[in-house]
């Protein structure tokens, strides 16, 4: 490992306008150890006050510290948010979720294997390299919003039901605080893939804000190579609420397939009012795939993602 300055920040005044934060480290340790990430100076932000969980504007209020496993835990989060809770306990393992955070989980880095390997050129690590994941090894990688510059998928599944939720990003930054939809938290790589947030320099997360919870049924359900301890092929957050033998709302995100939680309004839009039919799931599961692609190693996801989104919905449908 690259040495390194450490220091630790008292509060979040003195933390903001850093470059490099570190809290749970479940993500950040390992790319430092294989020399992905090489920070001069690392500031701990462990023990800032971010730990609460609060009722907040008929929503919740999650402070960036709070663990995986106490954000999962929480009764309100259980009961009034399950699709959250379901997707953080299909995540990692018990030990990672006990010191992953909120922050560092909307912030964790592709586990693309080229982007791990630093003998491999790739244009997240260093840009202008080139993408070694196209023609290569693509299990894992992206079929929507990808580029020709990088096809990486985002690994978390706690983002991919906050985008179902809806959820806002609360950030502290030298000129203040702002709040930024989930939606629009993250870039698409185009041809800086290299650039995966809006986030400006410095600028530290607060907090994630959950609105009321939506009315409805939720799941979330996920897809992978073995039953725990493993990074998504394909995942769906799914709320849905039925009115008179029709789908009255619908929010579905998805994990695994694209370089972000992916959600798609249009193809929303399409389920909205219909019986909760097999043609109905099919014609709209076409709107969501129109511009998928595949690599060859992960064109199974195409199918894969229709054959779940179809359970998923028959599940959520059923009065
Ligand atoms: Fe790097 Fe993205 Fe290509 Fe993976 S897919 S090698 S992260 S540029």
């Amino acid at each position: 490992m690259t040495p390194f300055n450490y220091e630790r920040a008292s509060d979040i005044s003195e933390a903001v306008g850093k470059p490099q934060f570190i809290a749970g480290g479940t993500n950040l340790l390992d790319l430092m150890k294989l020399g992905v990430e090489t920070p001069d100076r690392i500031t701990d932000i462990t023990r800032l006050d971010m730990k609460n969980i609060e009722d907040h504007e008929g929503g919740l209020r999650i402070g960036a510290l709070v663990s995986n496993s106490d954000l999962a835990a929480d009764m309100r989060v259980r009961q009034t948010y399950p699709v959250l809770s379901r997707a953080l306990l299909s995540g990692a393992s018990g030990q990672l979720r006990n010191m992953a955070t909120t922050g560092g989980n909307l912030l964790q880095r592709t586990r693309c294997y080229y982007f791990q390997d630093k003998s491999s050129p790739c244009n997240k690590r260093e840009p202008g390299s080139g993408c070694s994941a196209i023609g290569g090894v693509t299990r894992l990688h992206a079929i929507l919003g990808a580029s020709e510059h990088c096809i990486a998928t985002h690994p978390s599944d706690m983002a991919v039901a906050m985008q179902a939720l809806d959820a806002l990003v609360e950030v502290e930054g030298k000129d203040g605080s702002r709040r930024i939809a989930l939606s629009d938290f993250y870039r698409l790589p185009e041809d800086r893939p290299d650039r995966e947030t809006v986030l400006e320099y410095g600028e530290l997360i607060t907090a994630v804000v959950l609105p009321p919870a939506p009315t409805g049924k939720q799941t979330y359900r996920k897809v992978r190579d073995r039953a725990s301890y493993a990074f998504a092929l394909v995942s769906v957050a799914g709320i849905v609420s039925m009115q008179d033998g029709k789908i009255a709302q619908v929010a579905l995100a998805f994990g695994g397939v694209a370089p972000r939680p992916w959600r798609d309004l249009e193809f929303e839009a399409a389920l909205v009012g219909r019986a909760p039919t097999r043609e109905t799931f099919d014609a709209a599961t076409d709107i969501l795939l129109r511009d998928a692609s595949g690599q060859g190693g992960n064109d199974f996801k195409i199918p894969l993602l229709r054959r779940t989104l179809r359970a998923v919905l028959t599940e959520l449908c059923e009065e």
